[in-house]
């Protein structure tokens, strides 16, 4: 099948296997370029399938030759169709890790259901013993309780009064002005159960009951906070409930088990999750800029290298003042907020590309589905239907 790209919105519904390899690649060598001693061995990344996870498996497996088992939900090659991204990512990295000799299985399903944690502890007592790092990626829009069986859906609102701003129309490349309603009835507590801390809570609960947490583990997941443009919809909306939830279940993990978990407040980067957030996506376009031009930017990769090579396995984990890992310091450094805040009134459809990075938003979002990437040749007609290695 010859394979281009489909977008629908924030989604790509296309993806090519050959282009998502590539970026994998792309990805392992800046991973092999930063080996250490000292890092995490057996670890388990739920979520592992992009963006965050994918990158922290990475470098977890290519800077510390790491055993790794990933968990994630997506859609294998059907009918005709091409599988989902993540599918193939997670393909390419089991293909690359098994040639580089390191374990790697992964788990297709819900991680918020029982069913999955339980094929997850069956596969680490068979395969792994214990897992010492649990990271805890996942960005999901809803969530069934596995107790209750009740569904919740997330949503990404402004508290109390609506929001207003400039946001990307990324169909037709124009900046418009969006106008958010505020969050109403259960929203909070539906984003909080879908985003908040409790399912990685319940994680670590089942890891540690059935014996397959090590002593002294450490767990890990992800927030963000970003720049005061962004708190209505974000760090002080809905979604940045969520993320208090999940600040809380750190606290509650590393009291209640020997594992010391960590919430780390990572950088703002392109990824499915990040292009669905109204506001941020511009954001994004102008941070990109600002930060090329002062070279301190930073993809995924590099971010979760630094994360684990110079916090998680460091001896000064340089916490903040509320015990947070923050890898997004160099995207929160006072110039450059200063020159995104400069920018954000003068942007307008007009001065899109010469005021921000969006040809790089483009190029990102593309190569998030395998697409633009050098060495591929998109014309070719290749293979769709393609197993997860560790299942043969
Ligand atoms: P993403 O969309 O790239 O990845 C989400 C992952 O979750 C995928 O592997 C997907 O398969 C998995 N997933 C979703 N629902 C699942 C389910 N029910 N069962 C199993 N797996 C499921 O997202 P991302 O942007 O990498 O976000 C990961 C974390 O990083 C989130 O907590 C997010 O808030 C945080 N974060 C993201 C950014 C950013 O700019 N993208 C910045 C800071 C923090």
């Amino acid at each position: 099948m010859i394979i281009k790209p489909r977008i629908r919105g924030f989604v790509c519904i296309t993806s090519h296997p050959k282009g998502c390899e590539a970026k994998v690649r792309e990805e392992i060598e800046v991973a092999r370029s930063a080996k250490k001693e000292g890092g995490p061995k057996k670890v388990l990344i739920i979520g592992s399938s992009t963006g965050y996870g994918l990158s922290t498996r990475i470098a977890s497996a290519f800077s510390h030759d790491a055993a790794t088992l990933g968990v994630f939900y997506e859609r294998p090659s059907m009918k005709g169709k091409p599988a989902s991204a993540g599918w193939y990512n997670s393909v390419a990295f089991e293909k690359a890790a098994h040639e580089a000799g390191l374990y790697a299985k992964s788990i297709n399903g819900d991680a918020f259901s029982d069913e999955i944690k339980a094929d997850t502890i069956e596969q680490i007592k068979a395969d792994l013993g214990q897992v010492d790092l649990v990271v805890y990626s996942l960005a999901s829009p809803r969530r069934t309780d596995p107790k209750t069986g009740e569904s919740y859906k997330s949503v990404l609102k402004p508290i109390g009064k609506p929001f207003t701003n400039r946001t990307l129309d990324t169909d037709k490349n124009e900046v418009k002005e969006i106008t958010i309603a505020p969050a109403e009835g259960d929203d909070i507590a539906n984003t909080v159960s879908v985003m908040g801390g409790q399912d990685w809570e319940l994680w670590i609960d089942a890891l540690n009951q059935a014996g397959v947490l090590a002593s002294g583990a450490k767990t890990v997941a992800y927030s963000y906070i970003g720049p005061e443009i962004t708190w209505p919809v974000y760090a002080n909306g809905t979604i940045g409930k969520a993320k208090k939830d999940v600040e809380r279940a750190a606290s509650a993990i590393t009291a209640k088990h020997n594992c010391s978990a960590y919430v780390s407040v990572n950088k703002a980067v392109v990824t499915q999750a990040s292009s669905a957030i109204p506001v941020v996506p511009l954001y994004i376009s102008i941070l990109y800029k600002v930060m090329k031009a002062n070279g301190t930017h930073e993809d995924c990769i590099d971010q979760m290298v630094r994360l684990l090579n110079d916090h998680l396995y460091y001896d000064d984990m340089k916490l903040d003042d509320k015990g947070r890992i923050r890898v997004d310091n160099f995207e929160m450094a006072p110039d450059v907020q200063q020159a995104v805040a400069d920018i954000w009134p003068r942007i307008t459809s007009n001065t899109l590309y010469e005021l921000s990075d969006y040809k790089s938003y483009q190029s990102c979002f593309l190569s998030l589905f395998g697409f633009g990437l050098d060495g591929v040749d998109y014309d070719e007609d290749i293979e769709i239907e393609i197993d997860m290695p560790s299942s043969n």
